[in-house]
């Protein structure tokens, strides 16, 4: 029987509508591959919704994003809308759709692909292998905790204020996702926390003890934030997946991606409890080279992949979309950004003809 998905589409600002063709393009053919129907319902949200709408998030994008099973977002923002008031920058947006959604759990991999491994700024032999997939709490700790803001003292000194505080259920929440993703791929979760110094990250390690055996087949194990940076960058084919708090996995997820060396193949997937979850590339909307058919739109590629993985439950569509971006790589393909001696540069557009073309021969 045909399965029937509903996908809200925000193609947003800068290259993201030229990424987001590409990515509907291929999605179609996949959809006709493997007996699944795609409604695509496209809104507007960042800069270009600040100038139709005059708000970054209108509410009936909102809604859309509500009645549909995924949303898949490109990229927002740009010179244009920079200088605007915060309420009216197009991250405001972002910020406003995770909360909307109840977006909770960050996934960020970091995967080396083995016909990119030159462009990592490590050793060949240190990154050659590695995959590594970080969950990140969203919604809690110390971007969030309560106090929060710049108070004057008694001696009328100014003393700025945050607090790094988790609840007993906000840990079990993105414990789970940090259990049950990493069964989904290698079995081995690492915890990252600050235990030895902070209290926050003592609930936090007994929290996801306590969960492990629920889990028997994924092997758990606990790192100090501090020593996780370092093995990172010293050892990261150790890592399979990791879970931590909002403030460490902003850090973490960041230098994870920065293994891989380019910005245009990174996903990510945002998750909340039940209802649809938004799937997008890290990088930015790249005003730079916005309308000129230079995006490398495999990142918005492997963001749809992720959409399919985990919020649509089709893990062999997911694998397919993959080993199409991989066969494209195989045979040489490059846009200007993962360009390297001896390979074909390719546009936008013509990456995704070279998907299509893949997805034909897989
Ligand atoms: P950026 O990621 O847009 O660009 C950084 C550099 O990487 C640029 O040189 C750009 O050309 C290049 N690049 C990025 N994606 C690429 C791709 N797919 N293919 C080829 N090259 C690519 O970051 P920035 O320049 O700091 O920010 C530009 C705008 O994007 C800003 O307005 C910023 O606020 C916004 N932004 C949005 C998001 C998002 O939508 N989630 C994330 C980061 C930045």
């Amino acid at each position: 029987m045909t399965q029937h998905y509903r996908i809200t589409l925000l193609p947003g600002d800068g290259i993201g509508p030229e990424i987001m063709t590409v990515a509907v393009g291929v999605l179609k053919v996949i959809g006709e591959q493997l007996d699944l129907s795609f409604e695509f319902q496209e809104a507007l949200m960042g800069g270009a919704a600040i100038d139709a709408k005059g708000e970054p998030l209108p509410a009936e994008t909102l809604d859309l994003c509500k009645n549909s099973d995924a949303v898949l977002l490109a990229a927002i923002g740009g010179y244009k809308w920079d200088t605007l008031p915060r309420h009216l920058r197009p991250e405001t947006g972002l910020l406003g759709l995770r909360a909307g959604l109840g977006l909770f759990a960050n996934l960020r991999p970091a995967k080396i692909l083995p016909q990119l491994v030159d462009a990592s700024s490590l050793k060949r032999e240190i990154v050659e292998g590695v995959d590594i997939l970080v969950v990140r709490e969203l919604t809690g700790g110390v971007y969030f905790g309560q106090p929060k803001g710049i108070f004057e003292t008694e001696t009328g000194e100014r003393r700025g204020v945050n607090t790094m505080a988790y609840t007993e259920s906000e840990i079990d929440r993105i414990g789970r996702v940090g259990f049950e993703t990493a069964q989904k791929r290698g079995k081995s979760l690492c915890s990252v926390d600050k235990a030895n110094v902070l209290e926050v990250s003592q609930l936090w390690r007994d929290r996801i003890t306590a969960l492990a055996p629920e889990y028997p087949d994924v092997e758990l194990s606990h790192m100090y934030v501090d020593n996780a940076a370092m093995q990172l960058v010293r050892y990261p084919k150790q890592f399979d997946t990791i879970v931590t708090s909002n403030l460490f996995g902003d850090i973490l997820s960041d230098a994870a991606a920065m293994l891989t060396g380019s910005i245009g193949m990174l996903p990510s997937a945002s998750l909340g409890a039940s209802g649809p979850g938004v799937f997008e590339p890290v990088h930015g909307s790249a005003p730079d080279i916005a309308g000129q058919d230079k995006a490398n739109p495999l990142a918005q590629i492997l963001s749809a992949a992720m959409m399919l993985r985990y919020g649509l439950k089709q893990p062999t569509a997911a694998d397919r979309l993959e080993q199409a971006v991989l066969t494209v790589l195989d045979n040489g393909y490059r846009t200007g950004d993962i360009m390297s001696e001896g390979m074909t540069l390719l546009g936008c557009q013509a990456m995704g003809e070279a998907l299509i073309q893949a997805l034909h021969e897989v």
